[in-house]
């Protein structure tokens, strides 16, 4: 299909998966009998392990063993490959040479240890699009919250005049929409906010499985993501940023690891990471999200972002072909990651989604994507919308499956 290819991406390149995945050849069982190739069209959620991400594992299994404290092999070994890992991880974000890499369980975890590290009585400015994860903690301090335009240029306007009505400490956006897919313009949104001495703390659960992200580039002052949308397996995630309020704060958790001497009187706790790093850490899915971080960091410069975008385009489309009404935050912004939302006007999301799966083995999700305050502005009821998600692993053709499935259902219904 011409239409989906240009000069620098041919139509055979579009269609192959960037990088393999693990399980990118399951069967999934259909109701109607027999089974198909599953269609994981639910990368946002989380995303398929890399091949290389897989064999990393097992390389590394033999040594499995406690790091820092044990003096014997394969505890040296396995601390330097954890140590390496904090090196990719901080590459991989293009983080300042002075920046602590926290490994965290995941995002959530990272931006609840970002909240508890805002100097006190600091104000915490954030968008009404934001992932719960990056709005409840902050309610736990001084916060406002700015209800995005539907314009990018409003919502900045709006951002500036938050920033000039008092001092503010932090804005805290994501990278990237989870709900629309839109990409929040974070250089513009730092530049507005260190010109009023406020600092910026990037959610980036979504745009670091797409985007690049160079901290030092675009003055980003702190980054949160996890491993398992990352195209690792689960429980790893990093906070990575400015070491003065890293070290300043309480440690995350109290425990062995994050300190430098105990007496029964007092606590001398250690600097960052370690001292946000109490307990024994978890070592594969750091070395895990590591692996994958290097895999996306391999991939030919702005090879993963071209596909996408013509991905998205052929999703898009063809939903719009449909009838279907495509989530939007904003009316002018221009960038997006590999997800769209929609919903079908008088269909149930949950049914759709249902049909998509027993018939097709199509993976979507549906509901409020924990964004509950932006649908409620946008007018949707709980039932929430359909979103589907792809990226590296995805081939063409699931989308292409998608599409089919859901003219079949609007043609004969369920
Ligand atoms: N922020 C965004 C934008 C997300 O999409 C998600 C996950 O859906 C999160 C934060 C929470 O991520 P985690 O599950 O790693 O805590």
């Amino acid at each position: 299909d011409s239409s989906v290819s240009d000069g620098s991406l041919g139509s055979a390149a579009l269609d192959r998966p960037l990088l393999s995945v693990v399980g990118g050849d399951l069967r999934a069982p259909l109701v109607q009998g027999g089974d198909v190739r599953y269609a994981n069209l639910d990368y946002a959620a989380s995303a398929p392990a890399l091949t290389v991400v897989a064999d990393r594992l097992t390389e590394v299994l033999p040594y499995y063993a406690s790091v820092h404290r044990g003096a014997g092999y394969a505890s040296q070994v396995m601390t330097s490959v954890f140590e390496a890992a904090r090196a990719s991880v901080s590459r991989f974000v293009g983080a300042r040479p002075d920046d602590a890499v926290i490994f965290t369980r995941c995002t959530t975890d990272a931006l609840n240890l970002a909240a508890g590290c805002v100097p006190a009585d600091g104000e915490v400015l954030f968008l009404d699009i934001e992932h719960h994860a990056n709005l409840l903690p902050w309610r736990a301090r001084a916060h406002r919250c700015v209800e995005a335009a539907d314009t990018v240029a409003e919502t900045l306007a709006r951002l500036a005049a938050a920033l000039d009505e008092r001092p503010v400490a932090l804005v805290a956006v994501t990278g990237a929409s989870n709900v629309s897919g839109e990409v929040t313009p974070l250089a513009q949104i730092v530049a507005l906010a260190h010109s009023r001495g406020a600092r910026v703390l990037a959610d980036a659960a979504q745009s670091a499985p797409h985007l690049p992200l160079d901290m030092a580039a675009t003055g980003v002052d702190f980054l949160a993501f996890a491993g398992h949308k990352l195209y690792a397996p689960f429980g790893s995630g990093a906070l990575v940023g400015r070491r003065d309020w890293l070290d300043a704060a309480e440690p995350f958790l109290r425990g062995g690891g994050a300190v430098k001497n105990v007496s029964l009187d007092e606590v001398t706790w250690t600097t960052s990471p370690q001292r946000h790093e109490a307990g024994s850490p978890n070592v594969l899915g750091v070395v895990a999200m590591a692996a994958a971080c290097d895999a996306l960091a391999g991939l030919p410069a702005g090879a993963m972002q071209a596909r996408e975008h013509l991905l998205r385009g052929r999703l898009v489309d063809g939903l719009e072909a449909l009838g279907a009404q495509i989530f939007r935050i904003w009316d002018d912004s221009t960038e997006t990651i590999g997800l769209a939302t929609f919903s079908l006007d008088g269909h149930d999301p949950n049914r759709v989604a249902a049909y998509l799966s027993a018939e097709h083995g199509i993976g979507v999700r549906t509901g409020r994507f924990c964004a509950h305050p932006l649908f409620a502005r946008k007018g949707y009821g709980r039932e929430g919308a359909i979103r589907a998600s792809f990226g590296v692993g995805s081939p063409t053709e699931d989308i292409d499956r998608l599409l089919d499935a859901l003219t079949r259902y609007l043609k004969e219904g369920p």
